[in-house]
């Protein structure tokens, strides 16, 4: 993605993985291949691979600067973590992108997450002498506590759910916690006037998306609101990894009936480049138009 500028906000990406991931029809609860081929032929040239079948899903993190403050909004898969594959993605590109970027982690003020799935919180920790330790010494973690609480009350039950399996919250969010650096918040959190959440649960049990607002302008990081352009042009697409797909679908519909055709730019973190886009009504869906220049 292209750096962006938001009034006085800045935003680029730091690419984990990125590459043609799975056909729709294994991804998507109760894919109709046949009823959803027009609109698979209609996507953006980025968004699909024709060759595989395959779509194509970007592993990110978004680095936001504020005038304040250096952010991270979601942390890919992280190193050391012994996933198997096809987890198992190399950590070279992310902490290469990362040093591009001018930054050491002791610049990083704020990590937020939008949820705590394998992909979303890898970056938080990282190992040292066996122990799982705050990757960023100097940040303030910020979850949302319902989702905190929902997965360290399945962690400690010892039970395992699609997105949040394998140790998850014992290597990435815990740690944090133990360490004092989270901040376990409501949807109510806000930072600096320009940074706040929105509730959309679903995909997860308490997921938010992180709007941003400088000077007139705004921006909302969807985290897993939607994963690919067929949700947008079919908003009632959940997916295999969804918590509650009904809910997923209600926070989908709620989020792009409020930002469709305004300016307000949408960013999910599993859109390939050029990423951020904006919705426009048509039908019972919207259409997705990348920001191009
Ligand atoms: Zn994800």
């Amino acid at each position: 993605m292209k750096r962006l500028q938001l009034g006085d906000i800045s935003i680029t990406s730091l690419i984990e993985r990125d590459g043609p991931w799975r056909r729709p029809e294994d991804f998507f609860l109760g894919y109709d291949s046949a009823a959803q081929a027009g609109n698979v032929a209609a996507l953006a040239p980025e968004v699909f691979d024709v060759a595989s079948g395959k779509m194509v899903i970007t592993y990110q993190t978004f680095v936001v600067r504020t005038p304040h403050h250096v952010m991270l909004v979601d942390t890919c898969t992280g190193e050391d973590k012994g996933y198997g594959p096809p987890m198992d993605f190399p950590k070279q590109p992310w902490a290469d992108a990362f040093a591009a970027e001018g930054l050491r982690p002791e610049d990083v003020d704020y990590v937020f997450c939008t949820h705590l799935h394998i992909d979303h919180t890898g970056w938080n920790t990282k190992l040292v002498d066996g122990r799982w330790v705050p990757t960023f010494p100097n940040a303030k973690y910020v979850f949302h506590k319902g989702e905190y609480a929902a997965w360290e009350a399945l962690a400690k039950q010892g039970v395992e759910r699609p997105g949040g399996a394998g140790g998850v919250w014992k290597m990435n969010c815990e740690p944090i916690v133990a360490a004092g650096q989270a901040l376990l918040v409501d949807e109510d959190f806000c930072l600096d006037d320009g940074v706040s959440l929105i509730l959309t649960p679903g995909h997860s049990p308490c997921h938010v998306c992180v709007k941003l607002q400088s000077r007139g302008q705004t921006a909302i990081i969807a985290g897993d609101l939607v994963h690919h352009q067929l949700q947008c042009t079919d908003p009632s697409l959940s997916t295999i990894f969804c918590w509650d797909a009904e809910a997923a679908r209600a926070s989908r519909r709620r989020v792009f009936e409020e930002i469709a055709d305004t300016p307000t730019l949408m960013l999910p973190i599993h859109f390939p480049s050029p990423t951020a886009g904006r919705l426009k009504r048509a039908g019972a869906g919207y259409d997705w138009l990348f920001l191009r220049d």
